[in-house]
């Protein structure tokens, strides 16, 4: 068991990355947001006007770029700081082109086979919270809390609509219920590595929760889990 690695799943909209970055922030781990290289992908794959299903494309592109993501992040307001080559990328990833896009890019198995190698280099010999949709399945299955992050639509829907507002902007709430469902049917169904409950996972729903009730739910199963291990 990795002592110090927590990984947390889920859907679009399930809380995930607030709650990682004040577990991250409280606990003095590494935040790694795969989603964020998934996105930083995807964004490369538009710029160039590559086709989301081109795969050896892709790679090729992906091969040869530097991805650095600033997992040092503490501000749970703010996004991880993504980096291609050196130029940041941070508010690009998050377009709407990219958003609906990029669960056509992480279909591929090689894209996957190539990220889920960058994280597991991020995390070697070191201490982090990973999010993502894979983080417990199948980057770091011997972490010591897995985490599976879950809400209601409707409840999902009223936080991406919040989120979209807080940055000046406005949807139609059938236009964000409608790219949520994509998404997650898209995400839960592909081949390689679907999003699902880890093994040992443990599930929590945050549709009634507060973000500080969760983040306090977490850090007491992890302490726990912590514990026991070193009691025996
Ligand atoms: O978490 P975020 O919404 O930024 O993730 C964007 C997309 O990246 C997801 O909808 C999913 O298609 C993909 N992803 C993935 N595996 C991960 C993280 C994200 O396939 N570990």
């Amino acid at each position: 068991m990795l002592d110090n690695i927590i990984t947390i799943d889920g859907p679009a909209g399930s809380g995930k990355s607030t709650v990682a970055k004040i577990l991250a922030r409280e606990l003095n781990l590494k935040y790694i947001d795969t989603g964020a290289m998934y996105r930083a992908i995807t964004l490369l794959a538009l710029q160039n006007n590559i086709d989301c299903k081109d795969e050896e494309s892709i790679l090729k592109l992906t091969r040869n770029i530097n991805l650095q993501l600033d997992s040092n992040s503490v501000d749970e307001s703010k996004y991880t700081t993504v980096k291609i080559d050196g130029k940041d990328v941070t508010d690009e990833i998050r377009s709407r082109e990219v958003g609906s896009a990029v669960s056509i890019v992480s279909k591929l198995p090689g894209v996957r086979r190539y990220l889920v190698g960058l994280q597991k280099k991020f995390i070697q010999g070191d201490n982090a919270v990973l999010e993502g949709r894979d983080t417990g399945s199948v980057v770091c299955p011997d972490a010591a809390l897995k985490i599976y992050l879950t809400a209601s639509l409707d409840e999902r829907i009223k936080r991406r609509d919040l989120q979209i507002r807080e940055k000046g902007q406005f949807l139609e709430r059938n236009i964000i219920k409608k790219e949520i469902i994509s998404r997650d049917r898209i995400d839960s169904s592909r081949e390689d590595s679907p999003l699902v409950i880890p093994e040992n996972g443990i599930i929590i729903d945050t549709s009634k929760l507060s973000i500080k009730g969760v983040v306090e739910k977490i850090k007491k199963l992890y302490f726990k889990k912590v514990n026991v291990k070193n009691e025996t």
